[in-house]
């Protein structure tokens, strides 16, 4: 039992279903003109979509440590601007002012950048004609057993006991970054003009309001589910708890991720001759295992089932709910339209009333001692 998961009262969560995701970035926009335009944060992407298998953002994240092993924190790599990818500068000058400069291109500014968000986008594995490739959309996992949070010494990440949600109190953070190496998903980014560490709000201010996060709103695939965990009625209770098909990214990093994913379903490979071979999976199953574990074999078991069940001319429920016929039904309640929250220009003005660089102060909870991290630590 950890720290985190007492103070919880209801679990807030999300499940992507990624046999819908299309890569369309929209929810990476969604995010980015909502919470990161200021100073500071332009080579920040809370919400990013890669193409796996792939290097991710930050490059080669996966092998960057942190989190836990046998409960105990593990060492983790501070990840570089350049890993990150930095807000490259072009010179649309060049294009766009009334005088051109005659046989220029538009390319980038100073250094050449070597890597940056969704660089090897639609790249994937395997030979044609079975390549393959899936997009994996990813914010902060708004962790149980958040290692940001029990890394920071300043007791400047908080976990909502109403929802769980996990903030870096700007007030507080002084930016010593510990949490930015122990987070094992890499989602915490620093502001070096603010001097603080910043990350997915999880759109608090609008699930406050009863609305669902921007990239999930305004994701046209109908990739994302959100709701509660303990909400017997709601899409995530269902696809995570009931049916069991939807798995947390990287279980083995210890921190309970509550972002979760439905595994994508490849095409059947075509054999020598041009024929379809359903004997092996186009994406490698020990591919997806080491994504989401050894449960996720099971769990394309099972959707194929109702798949075929559906083709056999039956009714699946399961697949009803993934389709999401019925857009609101995948909000589990936070279907709020923005437009009705009873804000000065409507909700767009009332999310962006929260800066993450401009937070409320808070004071320390009575009693609360800071979190010192060490490496060796034990999680509680
Ligand atoms: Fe597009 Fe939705 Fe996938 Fe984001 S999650 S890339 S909005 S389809
Ligand atoms: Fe913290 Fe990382 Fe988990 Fe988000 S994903 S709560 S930043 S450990």
């Amino acid at each position: 039992m950890t720290t985190t998961s007492m103070t919880t009262q209801h679990q807030i969560a999300m499940v992507m279903d990624l046999n819908k995701c299309i890569g369309c970035q929209t929810c990476s926009m969604a995010c980015k003109t909502l919470w990161t335009r200021d100073e500071g944060m332009g080579y920040m992407w809370w919400n990013t979509v890669n193409t796996m298998p792939g290097a991710g953002t930050p490059h080669h994240w996966e092998q960057m440590g942190g989190g836990y092993k046998d409960k105990v924190a593990q060492v983790g790599h501070l990840p570089t601007r350049k890993e990150y990818g930095d807000a490259w500068e072009f010179t649309h000058e060049n294009q766009f002012d009334a005088d051109p400069v005659e046989g220029t291109h538009l390319t980038f500014k100073g250094e050449r950048p070597e890597w940056g968000p969704n660089w090897d986008e639609d790249q994937g594995k395997g030979e044609y004609p079975n390549g393959y490739y899936f997009y994996l959309p990813r914010i902060c996992n708004h962790c149980t057993n958040a290692a940001c949070k029990e890394a920071c010494p300043r007791g400047a990440i908080e976990k909502r006991a109403e929802d769980g949600i996990v903030t870096i109190n700007q007030d507080r953070c002084r930016g010593y970054r510990y949490c930015q190496p122990a987070c094992p998903y890499k989602k915490i980014y620093y502001n070096q003009i603010t001097k603080t560490s910043q990350k997915c709000v999880f759109c608090f201010p609008r699930v406050d309001e009863g609305v669902a996060p921007a990239c999930a709103r305004q994701c046209p695939g109908r990739v994302r589910f959100v709701g509660y965990l303990d909400d017997k009625s709601g899409p995530i209770y269902k696809l995570v708890k009931q049916w069991k098909v939807a798995l947390p990214l990287h279980p083995e990093y210890g921190t309970e991720p509550n972002v979760f994913y439905v595994p994508p379903i490849a095409p059947p490979k075509f054999d020598e001759h041009g024929n379809l071979d359903e004997s092996t999976p186009r994406i490698p199953d020990e591919y997806l295992v080491s994504l989401f574990g050894p449960e996720v074999l099971d769990v394309l078991k099972r959707i194929k089932g109702e798949m075929k069940k559906t083709h056999d001319g039956g009714k699946s429920e399961l697949l009803n709910v993934l389709i999401a016929h019925e857009w609101k039904h995948m909000f589990g309640g936070l279907d709020r339209d923005p437009a009705t929250v009873p804000q000065a220009g409507g909700m767009q003005s009332q999310a962006l009333d929260y800066k993450p660089n401009r937070s409320t102060p808070k004071a320390m909870p009575a009693g609360a001692q800071p979190l010192v991290f060490h490496p060796g630590q034990r999680a509680k």
